[in-house]
């Protein structure tokens, strides 16, 4: 998807639907910096707000992504290569995050390692001792807190039994037994027990 073809074409739409920026945006609900961003090519348009801003564009969601208006013809090869987009889109941002996960994961281990240490082998009084391992388990837990919810959220687990792919329950992925990002789950279509791995693509 070209971000800079899709902002030219919303600036364009609007111009002739004879609104402003501060208009649009205050039909949308929106800031005008948010419009602004968008037509300069610098962020797109949240995916909750696409339907409303076609409307007051008079274009379809499709057309929004081609960035132009698409004729009859070819409306269903832009509609899948839109498709096709979007989902690549999803895969390179689910592996963007699982390499968060593995910063933020020895980040927040360093932290509580160090904390920890200070606390054990440093002179120092009592109740800064406490503070810094109070400090160290919270940074500990928001750290694991925030790679779970990655690992959770980011891509699929696939059954090794049915090879059915899903997003798991928060639950059921902090309780799973793992080996590194293979979890012991249940899965939910064949309700077998398995070693699932996480893949990115469905
Ligand atoms: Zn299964």
């Amino acid at each position: 998807m070209d971000q800079i073809k899709i902002g030219k074409f919303i600036a364009e739409c609007r111009k002739k639907n004879g609104l402003t920026q501060a208009q649009l945006a205050e039909k949308l609900n929106i800031t005008d910096r948010a419009i602004s961003k968008w037509e300069n090519g610098k962020s797109m348009p949240d995916s909750s707000i696409m339907l409303d801003l076609c409307n007051e564009l008079k274009i379809s969601v499709n057309e929004l992504l081609s960035g132009e208006v698409i004729k009859m013809d070819n409306y269903n090869e832009k509609l899948e290569q839109n498709l096709i987009d979007m989902v690549k889109q999803k895969e390179e941002s689910d592996k963007k995050m699982l390499k968060l996960e593995v910063v933020i994961g020895y980040i927040s281990s360093i932290t509580f390692l160090i904390l920890i240490f200070l606390a054990s082998f440093v002179e120092m009084q009592n109740w800064i001792r406490i503070s810094l391992v109070v400090l160290g388990s919270i940074t500990f837990a928001i750290g694991m807190f925030n790679c779970l919810k990655i690992e959770q959220t980011a891509g699929y687990y696939e059954c090794d039994k049915c090879h059915y792919k899903y997003v798991p329950e928060y639950s059921s992925v902090f309780l799973a037994m793992h080996k590194g990002r293979t979890r012991y789950m249940k899965c939910p279509k064949c309700n077998e027990k398995s070693w699932q791995k996480k893949v990115i693509g469905k």
